[in-house]
């Protein structure tokens, strides 16, 4: 493992004044940012900037947000404010000229911004191993929204850098978690993603402890808090779920229609050799069998996943195994990443021939055709069904929208033709008349 240090995450102060709906749009700040990996922080001393979500309800309100913006001044420096007061922004640098930004309520995303102007989110992205685009997650639309359940990770992917940069695996508080996400969920948020490094991991530094979350004790641990969460009534959908033993107690809840019938398992090969030499977790020649018996539980699972291709060492025989595994496993939607080197990643130096570029595009382009023929084919089965489907955009075409197939940003679409007075956020029953090797056409119901 490369003992290269990297730079601490980036730190962020935040006060909130106000009212409960206040409290949503610093939750939503605070998500985003958590997911881009700023650390949040208790102390004034210990941030790099303090964000001030401020109340300008009635006058002592404001009174005492420019207090709050003062104290943070003084104590701080770097501070940047939104909320209420910020429709007010005459007043506030009236008083206050050294403020960095102010922007009014649930101006989520120039709030955000603000924070990157001052402190730079880190720039260590990797679409192997990252847990968002590299363009990054919108905060709008507003009705899906990223819980992130911990930071770091126990493993030692030879490809990776995620352990030596952010450290072992630090699990969230679970009553913290299903705080969070129950104000998302209040907000009018209507479909949690979870994310980590790894998902099933959930708990294991703190020994799947007992904590507490409306009064009622929940274990850190996955299936406790999918159970958990299951009782928020919104769609919850797992990503970056390794295939540990105990992920099998999730399969009884999808099909119980507590959380999505969704796993997205980064598999990255298949080959027993390669994920040797890529040091993968979790990985058995069972694998498939269990993905069969999931399927039996819960016919309805989709999975996703992602491969590399042109690994060091992978000769045609490790890529002819993996075409031949993703035959039997039936994936529904896969993405897949030539292998490009990461500065200090033990792959680095693995004593493995490399392959050529030429090789791996040719390997690419046949895993692709491979695999789009096996998606497109899973997708035709669709045609006829009656899916759920949450609107993410409506125009004069008609809506645009997901089913539980589909993750925002990575999976596909469902377009619908429809006359319905319907809007982003809306969940309506449709019906599958066409699909292709990504996306779905449907007609609402
Ligand atoms: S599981 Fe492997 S690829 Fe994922 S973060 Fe950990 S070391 Fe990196």
């Amino acid at each position: 493992m490369s003992t290269a240090t990297t730079p601490a995450n980036p730190k962020v102060g935040f006060v909130s004044l106000g009212c409960p709906k206040a409290l949503v749009d610093s939750e939503r700040i605070l998500t985003q940012l958590r997911m881009e990996g700023y650390d949040v922080v208790s102390t004034y001393q210990d941030a790099d900037v303090v964000v001030v979500n401020t109340c300008g309800f009635i006058d002592s309100a404001k009174a005492e947000s420019l207090e709050v913006i003062g104290e943070a001044i003084k104590e701080n420096g770097k501070v940047i404010v939104t909320g209420c007061m910020g429709v007010e922004e005459g007043n506030i640098r009236d008083v206050h000229p050294s403020v960095l930004a102010v922007t009014g309520p649930q101006q989520y995303e120039q709030v955000v911004n603000a924070v990157h102007q001052v402190v730079p989110p880190r720039q260590d992205h990797n679409p192997l191993i990252d847990l968002v685009p590299p363009q990054g997650i919108k905060l709008t639309p507003r009705h899906y929204a990223y819980l992130k359940i911990s930071e770091g990770c126990n493993h030692s992917c030879s490809f990776c850098i995620i352990p030596s940069m952010r450290g072992k695996l630090v699990s969230r508080p679970v009553g913290d978690v299903l705080d969070e996400a129950q104000r998302l969920v209040k907000a009018g948020v209507k479909e949690l993603l979870v994310i980590s490094q790894d998902t099933s991991a959930y708990g294991v530094d703190v020994k799947y402890r007992t904590g507490f979350w409306n009064g009622a004790p929940v274990k850190t641990r996955m299936t406790e808090l999918c159970e958990a969460l299951s009782t928020l009534g919104v769609w919850v959908r797992l990503h970056y779920v390794y295939p540990y033993p105990h992920v099998d107690e999730l399969i009884p809840l999808m099909a119980a229609g507590k959380i999505l019938p969704y796993l997205d398992i980064p598999f990255q090969h298949a080959s027993p050799k390669v994920l040797k030499a890529m040091k993968r977790p979790a990985f058995e020649d069972k694998t498939l069998a269990r993905i069969k018996n999931w399927r039996e539980i819960c016919p309805e699972l989709i999975i996703r996943s992602t491969f590399i291709v042109g690994f060091p060492g992978e000769t045609e025989e490790d890529f002819q195994y993996l075409l031949d595994w993703l035959t039997e496993a039936q994936l529904d939607r896969v993405g897949c990443f030539q292998y490009s080197p990461v500065e200090g990643a033990p792959a680095n130096l693995l004593d493995a021939a490399i392959v050529p570029d030429d090789v791996k595009q040719d390997r690419w382009e046949r895993f692709m055709a491979h695999q789009q023929a096996i998606s497109a084919a899973r997708l035709q089965m669709k045609i006829g069904k009656e899916i759920e489907v949450l609107i993410d955009e409506v125009d004069e075409q008609g809506a645009v929208g997901r089913c539980f197939f589909d993750a925002p940003e990575i999976d596909g679409n469902v377009f619908i033709a429809t006359e319905k007075d319907i809007k982003p956020g809306d969940k309506i029953m449709c019906r599958v008349t066409d699909a292709d090797e990504y996306d779905l056409w449907a007609e609402a119901l």
